[in-house]
């Protein structure tokens, strides 16, 4: 092929930045990349999912920027795919796409009461804290000050973060970039008490021990947890003999365990072999039914008929992420990913020429940000070997897609334009002594990008 080789990432998260980095890091093949995001601004969970108060993790997006300032690479920000650009439209454009965006949308518990007011997924918690600008902030600014008593469902990472950004004062959170909106709506909460449901036991919570640990750790909340929810079966024992991170997570809670409670205004309760059985409220929940549960034989969670009530007038599901369709590409309805084989898309066992797949769409919503690298270079490997095997189609329009946005009047924030908004956000943070400050919303950051 006597151009470059274009390809289009589609989603610019961590496996979509780590993607374009990969596919402009080797020599042997040129490539350019365009990274459309529609979302005015990159960087995709690292921005809108990352715990604002972890700032080392968040750092990674420091990482991520360096790969749009390398030769080859574009962002497109504000183009949606499907809406201001069709799937055959990029193939058009393009040699080859690579579908890298994520698992955004929340699981249902599917239970009685899920609907109610102040039942929410802990996605559109984390989304309102971080700044997301399709938050649904009327809801969370309303619940908020208003709750005395939240119940987390769920003891993952993501439960953990919430939990601890509920629990937390506005002070331990003041360093952070949140909008403004999150710490002036933090301010009046009135939440006392936090309790965590994990449906198995401590030995199959999927939190790690680091995360874990800060629950204990925070200035105006003390954590309880009962020494009965504590006690291992074999197979959980032999569980923690195995693997030292579930031994150590059982240590760090057997430790809170003997503590008295120390008077701290908020409480953290973790229960475990406790799930949700059912939400009652008028008008708005205010109670959680929740079933006792023991392991079975296989390691999963079983009702026994026991239940009690916990009060709760916001209740948080975390229970994971899931991944949705875009139109054309192939979908596993079931297991709410793309199908591939090596990173290629993947339809009925054969693979859709100049189609591939990277991150949490690829390969469900779990593992650490750095998971993704190995993932993405992986994907990039299979892509560029069907590049030099000459197995990618021939695109009608290679580098047609400028032409076709600004025809569409599509606003498309670039690399440059990214670089305004984030100068604006540290503009806006400095007012407030703070690092940066995220813009929330999305005319604001279209605004400020200068596009
Ligand atoms: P997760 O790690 O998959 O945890 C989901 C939790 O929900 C599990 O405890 C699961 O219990 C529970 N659950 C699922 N369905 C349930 C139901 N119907 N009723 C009650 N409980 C239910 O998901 P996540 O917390 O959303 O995290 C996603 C990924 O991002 C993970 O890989 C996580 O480590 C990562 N992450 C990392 C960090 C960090 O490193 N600081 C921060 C946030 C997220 P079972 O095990 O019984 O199914």
């Amino acid at each position: 092929m006597s151009r470059p080789v274009r390809v289009a990432v589609v989603g610019s998260g961590p496996s979509g930045m780590y993607s374009a980095d990969a596919l402009v890091n080797q020599t042997e093949i040129p490539v350019e990349v365009d990274v459309i995001d529609r979302l005015p601004v990159p960087f995709g969970l690292v921005r809108y999912g990352v715990a604002p108060d972890h700032l080392s993790i968040r750092s990674v997006r420091d990482t991520l920027n360096k790969t749009l300032d390398k030769p080859g690479v574009r962002f497109l920000g504000n183009v949606t795919v499907g809406r201001d650009v069709s799937l055959a439209e990029l193939h058009d454009c393009y040699d080859a796409i690579i579908f890298s965006y994520g698992a955004s949308r929340d699981r249902r518990l599917g239970i009685a009461g899920e609907d109610l007011a102040g039942s929410v997924a802990a996605t559109d918690l984390v989304e309102w804290y971080c700044g997301h600008p399709d938050a649904d902030r009327g809801t969370f600014e309303a619940l908020l000050p208003t709750t005395t008593s939240a119940v987390v469902v769920g003891v993952g990472n993501v439960a953990v973060d919430v939990t601890r950004v509920l629990a937390k004062t506005v002070g331990e959170l003041d360093h952070t970039d949140m909008p403004q909106y999150v710490f002036d709506t933090l301010a009046q909460s009135q939440i006392t008490d936090i309790h965590v449901l994990g449906r198995r036991g401590p030995a199959q919570a999927a939190f790690t021990t680091k995360e874990l640990r800060e629950l204990g750790e925070l200035a105006e909340a003390d954590i309880i947890v009962s020494p009965a929810d504590l006690e291992l079966d074999d197979a959980s024992r032999a569980a923690a003999d195995a693997d030292r991170a579930v031994l150590r997570n059982v240590e760090v809670m057997r430790e809170w365990s003997t503590r008295e409670p120390t008077g701290k205004p908020r409480r953290i309760h973790l229960h475990f072999f406790a799930r949700p059985h059912e939400l009652h409220g008028h008008g708005r929940v205010e109670t959680v039914v929740v079933e006792r549960t023991a392991l079975t034989p296989e390691g999963s969670a079983a009702g026994t008929g026991e239940f009690f009530d916990l009060a709760g007038n916001l209740v948080v599901r975390s229970v994971g992420y899931r991944g949705t369709a875009i139109d054309g590409v192939p979908f596993d309805s079931g297991r709410n990913v793309i199908p591939h084989a090596d990173g290629r898309i993947q339809i009925d066992g054969a693979t859709v020429p100049g189609e591939y797949v990277a991150g949490w769409i690829k390969r469900g919503p779990t593992g650490i940000i750095g998971t993704n690298k190995k993932d993405a270079a992986a994907t990039v490997v299979s892509l560029l070997a069907d590049a030099a095997s000459g197995a990618l189609p021939e695109p009608t329009s290679p580098g047609g897609v400028d032409a076709l946005l600004a025809d569409r009047g599509v606003v498309v924030v670039s690399t440059d334009g990214w670089r305004a908004i984030d100068q604006a956000e540290r503009d806006l943070g400095a007012t407030r002594g703070r690092d940066r400050t995220t813009i929330h919303d999305r005319d604001a950051l279209i605004a400020a990008s200068g596009s």
